[in-house]
């Protein structure tokens, strides 16, 4: 059975690049009907922090990716890495190496002098431990093969091949005793019966060494995807500006969590030219063939259509429930409590048909309803109050008596009654629907105006207009 894994390590916010990798590793697990594990590579003690653990947590889950069994904890599991760092000793696939810093900084100078990386020159492979002086502290290294290659079969960059006189023997177990990256993450793909490891491409290099330590210790080695970066519209590496933001700033934008899946999903892998997909249908389509060498182009207006696109989709109670989660976030800046009063959210509702057709985030979605949670008098835009000149103000005072008097406060009456109105005082329909507008939404644009009318009602309505008249 397929088994991925995300493994971030929590010294950021899930940042975009992180969300797809954790996406492509749960569509990959839901295809094959296997499980995707969360672990978190918390190793890096100074860097590591709770708010970061909590932010992926928050993030994977707002975006609606689950995850199979408890979360596994990579520090917790330190005591395992030094016990298989230690069979390795024994086995004589590691050895103990005492070379000092001054030893290691003279190897880097040389290797900087001949203007190549790093390498250490294995001095202690085949030197008896015993020679080595009283006080040092050894690190544990791979006894990594000279000759030969060591290859990486790889779903998305095919065959790479290595030479191993290139990769040197690389540290397992530092000498406090602290395992290394590149261990921990072989013993724990290992013990958690990972089969496919996904992930950035920039993890390539790692793929090789771990290969070492996975044959040195007799393990089966995972399928390998390492997926290209994110790269900005400018083909850059991504940077804030072009949408290198975390998962929160996502949603404080007003993406819906479906809307970042597709888009997510067509970020580096494609399915012929389909752009929309439901869950169900990228669950079926989804291969790691499929999923290209390049780096992909992060494109903020494809993400925007998408999310209009489900936002018409979506219904417009779940809309309200959006927003009102937004409004922690997003409601103070426009004078809104953290929860809608009952009769706000009943006028959302009524009024959303109209709303969703024209936003393509929450946020605009929001900004667009505020004629309905705003009370009178309305804080108007410029365009509002360019259209409500003498004239205009005086067109309405004029037409007030004939809403007032309406028998029925209904679309299909008030427009009625406007029209009426506008022919008996000889001006063309937009003289009074648009200063009408503006009073009762303070914006030049709107749903349809008889039914921002129908959804305020009469009161309310007249208690705006009013707001105007002086
Ligand atoms: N913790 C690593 C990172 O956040 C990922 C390790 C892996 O996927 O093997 O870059």
């Amino acid at each position: 059975p397929v088994v991925t894994r995300f493994a971030p390590s929590p010294t950021g916010f899930l940042h975009i690049g992180g969300a797809r990798t954790a996406l492509f590793n749960w569509l990959y697990a839901r295809r094959f009907g296997g499980k995707m594990l969360l672990r978190i590579e918390d190793t890096d003690r100074e860097r590591s922090t709770e708010a970061a653990i909590r932010a992926i947590i928050d993030g994977l889950s707002w975006l609606g990716l689950s995850w199979d069994g408890e979360v596994v904890y990579q520090f917790a599991r330190a005591a395992r890495h030094r016990e298989v760092a230690e069979s390795m000793l024994a086995s004589g696939r590691a050895y103990r190496c005492f070379a000092t810093q001054a030893e290691l900084e003279e190897m880097r100078e040389t290797a900087r002098r001949e203007g190549r990386p790093l390498r250490y020159d294995g001095r202690w492979r085949d030197r008896d431990p015993a020679s080595a002086p009283a006080d040092a502290k050894p690190v544990i290294r791979l006894r990594a093969p000279i000759e030969g290659e060591t290859v990486v079969e790889d779903h998305v960059q095919g065959r790479v091949v290595w030479q191993n006189k290139d990769l040197d023997d690389l540290v397992l177990l530092r000498s406090d005793g602290t395992p290394t990256y590149m261990l921990a993450v072989v013993v724990d793909d290992h013990d958690m019966g990972v089969t496919h490891v996904i992930r950035g491409d920039d993890h390539l290099t790692n793929a090789a060494r771990q290969t070492q330590i996975y044959q040195a210790m007799g393990w089966a080695v995972p399928q390998w995807a390492h997926i290209p970066l994110i790269h900005g519209p400018d083909g850059a590496k991504l940077s804030k500006r072009h949408g290198a933001l975390g998962i929160d700033a996502y949603r404080d934008l007003g993406f819906l969590p479906v809307a970042l899946r597709n888009y997510l999903v067509r970020l580096g892998w494609s399915h012929g030219n389909q752009e929309i997909f439901s869950d169900e249908e990228m669950v079926a389509a989804f291969d790691l063939g499929q999923i290209g060498r390049s780096p992909a182009r992060f494109d903020f207006a494809k993400l925007e259509n998408l999310n209009g696109h489900y936002m018409r989709q979506a219904s417009n109670a779940e809309l309200v429930q959006r927003l009102e989660d937004l409004l922690p976030s997003l409601g103070p800046a426009r004078g809104l409590p953290p929860r809608f009063a009952p009769e706000v959210r009943a006028k959302l509702e009524a009024a959303m048909d109209g709303l969703k057709e024209r936003a393509k985030t929450l946020v605009e979605l929001l900004d667009a309803a505020y004629y309905l949670y705003a009370a009178a008098p309305l804080t108007l835009d410029a365009k509002a109050s360019a259209l409500l000149d003498d004239a205009a103000r005086a067109r309405l005072a004029a037409l007030r008596p004939r809403l007032a008097a309406a028998a029925e406060w209904s679309q299909a009456r008030l427009e009625e009654v406007v029209r009426a109105f506008a022919e008996e005082t000889g001006c063309k329909l937009g003289q009074v629907a648009q200063p009408l507008r503006a009073a009762l939404t303070g914006r030049s644009t709107s749903p349809g105006l008889f039914d921002v009318m129908a959804v305020l009602g009469r009161e309310e309505c007249l208690a705006r207009l009013d707001a105007q008249s002086t």
